[in-house]
């Protein structure tokens, strides 16, 4: 490459390291988190280069459009969109998943959420297969780590977002898992209708955050994300309610229902859960930053 006028010694040229090191102080101007990392992963989406591929070429110098793309993909992180809206897509329980803004992010303690279901799936017998329902299921990041791992089953999930469902179905058909989970578009209450009904497992992660807590979360929360999937009403707890005020009608005696809750809901919910006298065996499990997270409860036979 020596003598090759790309390589000519520059100062205005713009390297990938020149770049790269410009995007972190900038980014960090900006108060965005992890802004090396944040730099090379959308250098690298601008350059469709895996992020190691611009450490083996540091000296390349950028056209003039790959500039502009990755400038303009700074530009929306510095309007605070978060990284997984910018690339499109979001890695959960180790599958790349289409992300769309009609869908939350997948987060990592709802990898907790998939844990614990997978361990009671673990304890049925191989056959028959069961039947197993995620309620409100978003870019169907729960129901499709499920069904990757535990294809014998029949998997049904719902969601009251048309454009999430079908978010949902690309993310299934992305991962070869279409033949295994039904998708339908409906509500709490009707997603548990009589003629869907006897399922072994039920897991949610309804929206729970409390409506005035909305406000104060970070604008790549706030701005950005689906309101539905995250505004619990007034005290966070009303989808628990609904949910728990029905979901009996859907789970065979003694089934599983696996919910995803706030660090501070635990008591309430069980609560929520007691007064329906429906459900018993409750437990719940902390996430990997301690944090109650996954509320168990079965029921009753
Ligand atoms: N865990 C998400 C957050 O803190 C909220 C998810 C939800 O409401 N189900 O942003």
């Amino acid at each position: 490459m020596s003598g090759n006028n790309l390589t000519k010694p520059d100062s205005t040229r713009w390297t990938i390291i020149k770049l790269l090191q410009w995007a972190a102080s900038y980014l960090k101007s900006h108060d965005i988190d992890s802004p090396r990392a944040t730099g090379e992963i959308l250098l690298a989406h601008a350059l469709k280069l895996e992020r190691i591929e611009l450490y083996l070429n540091f000296d390349q110098p950028l056209r003039g459009d790959e500039l502009k793309a990755f400038k303009s993909l700074i530009k929306r992180r510095i309007g605070r969109e978060p990284v997984a809206y910018i690339l499109g897509l979001k890695e959960f329980w180790s599958l790349d998943l289409e992300v769309t803004r009609d869908v939350l992010i997948p987060r990592p303690e709802t990898e907790c959420l998939v844990e614990a279901a997978l361990e009671l799936l673990s304890k049925y017998s191989p056959s028959p297969a069961r039947r197993i329902l995620d309620l409100g299921t978003g870019s169907g990041a729960i129901v499709l780590a499920l069904a990757s791992q535990q294809p014998q089953h029949t998997y049904l999930a719902s969601d009251l977002s048309v454009p999430a469902l079908e978010a949902a179905r690309r993310n299934a058909r992305r991962h070869d898992l279409c033949d295994i989970i039904q998708f339908f578009a409906a509500d709490w209450l009707t997603a548990l209708r009589p003629e869907k009904s006897a399922f072994d497992m039920i897991v949610s992660n309804p929206p729970y955050i409390p409506s005035r807590v909305l406000q104060s979360l970070q604008p790549e929360i706030n701005r950005y994300e689906p309101i539905a999937a995250l505004d619990g009403e007034e005290d966070g707890l009303e989808c628990f309610r609904k949910i728990l005020k029905s979901v009996h009608h859907g789970l065979k005696p003694g089934g599983d229902l696996l919910l995803e809750i706030g660090h501070d809901q635990q008591d309430a919910v069980h609560r929520i859960a007691f007064e329906c006298g429906y459900y018993d065996d409750f437990s719940c499990t902390k996430d990997y930053s301690g944090h109650d997270r996954v509320v168990y409860m079965r029921r009753k036979g």
